[in-house]
């Protein structure tokens, strides 16, 4: 890896209450408070979001979360704004997750709005893109992730794009225990790298992290992590528990 800060990220999707949420923060914290050199993110629900932020505090515990709307504020029930997610603590945000896109409707459209917003507002953007099983199995896998990138991150300055972290999320590989081989993430990662040099040029392709999402667990992180491109996870499943998350943040 060049000189990436590798970013282990949570997303802890609709698990948890309050309650539950500052107790799995406070086990965490105990078990990573001496990690340096990689940065941690967690994202619990919506409604926990200020109770967490007040359990990790300027610890090296970073906070998001799972989704954010494109105004401001205004009649749009139901949405939270950029500023709103600031103010409960957050620091990052993911956008156009998988399930969103397959549950919520998101397009690469709303993601594009969605960056937009969240860059705004000084929130670091995890953007997600992946294909589908199908898509794979119908070699459709490059240009389901051009589409991806073109079409959301369209219209963003070099600075913009200089504060996201995109997030190579398989969707077949996302809680099916199955993860990509690292042959598959490499030649991915390596595409995307390559996709960003093309599109912004040399300096954003050496700096910008590319995160690995999909079954990530504590028994095959290293080897990906290992991987040249590879610059993080993005974990679901096994950021649920503090003891699992944290052996996959010492990776
Ligand atoms: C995710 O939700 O982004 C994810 C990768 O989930 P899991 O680790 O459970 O596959």
């Amino acid at each position: 890896m060049e000189e990436r800060t590798p970013l282990i990220a949570g997303n802890w999707k609709m698990y948890k209450t309050g309650n539950e949420a500052v107790e799995t923060a406070e086990k965490l914290l105990e078990l990573v408070s001496d990690v340096e050199t990689t940065d941690i993110m967690i994202a619990p629900t919506f409604t926990s979001l200020a109770l967490v932020s007040k359990v990790i505090g300027n610890s090296n515990i970073a906070l998001g979360a799972q989704n954010i709307y494109w105004e401001k504020e205004g009649a749009f029930t139901g949405e939270i704004s950029g500023p709103m997610l600031v103010s409960a603590g957050c620091q990052y945000v993911i956008i156009g997750h998988s399930e969103r896109r397959q549950y919520f409707g998101e397009t690469n459209n709303t993601v594009n709005k969605k960056i937009f917003a969240a860059t705004k507002s000084g929130l670091i953007p995890i953007v997600c893109v992946g294909e589908t099983a199908a898509e794979r199995n119908e070699e459709k896998t490059f240009s389901v992730l051009d589409k991806q990138i073109e079409k959301g991150l369209e219209g963003l300055t070099l600075d913009e794009h200089q504060s996201i972290v995109l997030a190579y999320e398989p969707v077949w590989a996302i809680g099916t225990g199955k993860t990509a081989t690292p042959d598959q993430v490499q030649e991915v990662h390596f595409y995307l790298r390559d996709l960003i040099e093309k599109r912004f040029g040399n300096m954003l392709a050496k700096t910008i992290r590319i995160l690995y999402g999909g079954s990530v667990k504590p028994d095959n992180v290293s080897e990906l992590m290992a991987l040249p491109d590879i610059d993080g996870a993005l974990v679901g499943g096994a950021s649920l528990q503090p003891d699992s998350f944290s052996k996959i943040i010492n990776f």
